[in-house]
């Protein structure tokens, strides 16, 4: 099977890009790519990197065979003209030993160095700098040498979330190129290839669907909700929607079953948000549920019409701020107290 950048669902506009830029011969030596997470800018740029080293690519097409030695020394990992490089484990900043090596065999090892030595096999040398968004000043600057002056056929693609959180010197010398969320269409593809290679069974299709509704254009999301889904939602999060059921939702109740699932997902506070999201998402679904139920039975009641629909409008609320890192124990206070007083109309109304 081929595995050329065309089997990259998605980014067509960028394949598009860089299959005009190697046919005329005018790849760039620095690419900058970014986008939100779990989008696939690492997938294509390790795609583009096999295309590039591919022994039986035709002329100056981007097409990788998939079976030569190249392409499967690319898919083991063990090129020896493709370098992949990121944040360590239990990291926060990309050091600059990744860079320039360690103290003791500074310059004599470490990514700069490997960039400066002619290509093994001919063609490129190429470098994918993943976390790029994390570089301190010192590795930054460890960098910019190479950025200047690349080696032999070398290309670096660095790739981060955000491009303003990429040091100024570094961004200014790569040419960006910005990946958008994938389309649902484009989820639905991917995600159904990942089972087939994982788990050769059919998937449910109501839970996929959930799991890309769920997923905000990101495969890393998707799969993370498709987890959740199979897994059956947590007990904790039932409770949630049984409180939610209750005809008097006092704010206490809530926090504490918040507590409970936000605690369960340890101190990482990326866990915590992401257990936070959850719980709002599923007070959305609750409210998104409720009032379509109730508008479906054509016994609608306006007093409870309205206040679920300025639950949910409060449920959108709490998601940007856990996005924008607000911290999630303050968040999720106001967002309790804030739910039972925009639900305290529909305690004396008749619809329930
Ligand atoms: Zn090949």
């Amino acid at each position: 099977m081929t595995t050329d950048l065309q089997n990259v669902i998605g980014h067509e506009l960028q394949f598009e890009m860089f299959r005009r830029a190697t046919s005329r011969q005018r790849l760039g030596h620095a690419y900058l790519f970014t986008g939100a997470v779990g989008i696939g800018k690492r997938t294509f740029a390790v795609h583009l990197a096999q295309a590039l080293l591919c022994q039986n690519r035709p002329g100056d097409e981007l097409t990788a065979c998939g079976e030569c030695p190249s392409c499967r020394q690319v898919i083991s990992h063990s090129h020896p003209d493709l370098f992949r490089v990121g944040l360590p484990e239990g990291k926060s900043e990309l050091p600059i030993e990744v860079f320039v090596g360690s103290p003791e065999k500074r310059g004599r090892e470490g990514l700069c160095h490997d960039l400066s030595l002619s290509p093994m096999q001919g063609g490129y040398r190429i470098a994918v700098i993943d976390d790029a968004d994390k570089m301190n000043a010192s590795s930054a600057n460890a960098l910019l040498k190479t950025l200047e002056e690349p080696g032999p056929g070398a290309i670096l693609i660095l790739i981060a979330i955000d491009s303003d959180q990429v040091i100024t010197t570094i961004r200014s010398r790569c040419q960006q190129v910005n990946f958008t969320r994938l389309s649902d269409q484009d989820l639905h593809q991917i995600l159904t290839r990942i089972n087939m290679v994982e788990h050769e069974g059919e998937l449910d299709s109501k839970l996929l669907e959930e799991a890309i509704r769920r997923a905000d254009g990101s495969v890393s999301k998707a799969r993370i909700a498709m987890e959740r889904l199979q897994a059956g939602e947590s007990h904790e999060l039932h409770k949630v929607t049984q409180l939610l059921g209750r005809r008097k939702i006092m704010s206490a109740d809530l926090a504490m079953v918040f507590d409970e699932v936000t605690s369960q997902a340890g101190s990482d506070t990326n866990s915590q948000r992401e257990a936070a999201l959850l719980i709002i998402e599923t007070c959305l679904q609750y409210f998104h549920q409720s009032l379509t139920m109730e508008t479906g039975i054509s016994q609608l009641d306006q007093v409870h019409s309205d206040c679920y629909l300025d639950a949910m409008d409060r449920c959108f609320e709490a998601s940007r701020q856990i996005d924008r890192k607000i911290s999630v124990p303050a968040c999720l206070d106001q967002f309790c107290h804030d739910l039972e007083m925009l639900l305290r109309p529909t305690w004396n109304s008749a619809g329930q």
